[in-house]
C-alpha cells in the first residue's frame, strides 16, 4: 500500500525530495539539511514512515465501529 516512488530521493530527516539527494547508488546526503545516510536505509526509513501513517489511518477508522455499535447497545438495555 506504500508508493515508493521517491523514498530514495527524500530525505527522512527534513523530507526535501531532490534527486541530487542520491549522490550515488550506495549514498544518501541531503542537499537541504546536510543528512547523511546509507540510502537503502534512508529509503527504508521513508517506507517505515509512510506504512505507520497508512496503518494509522486504517485503525482509527475501524476503531471507530465497534464503538458506535456499543452506544447502540447500551442505548437498547436503558431503554
Ligand atoms: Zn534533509
Amino acid at each position: 500500500k506504500v508508493n515508493p516512488r521517491y523514498t530514495s530521493q527524500t530525505c527522512f530527516n527534513c523530507q526535501h525530495i531532490a534527486k541530487e539527494n542520491r549522490q550515488t547508488q550506495a549514498k544518501f546526503e541531503c542537499v537541504k539539511c546536510g543528512y547523511k545516510a546509507n540510502a537503502d536505509i534512508n529509503a527504508a526509513k521513508n517506507i517505515l514512515s509512510a506504512g505507520h501513517a497508512v496503518l494509522s489511518a486504517e485503525g482509527g477508522r475501524s476503531q471507530g465501529r465497534p464503538l458506535k455499535q456499543k452506544t447502540c447497545d447500551g442505548r437498547e438495555k436503558v431503554a
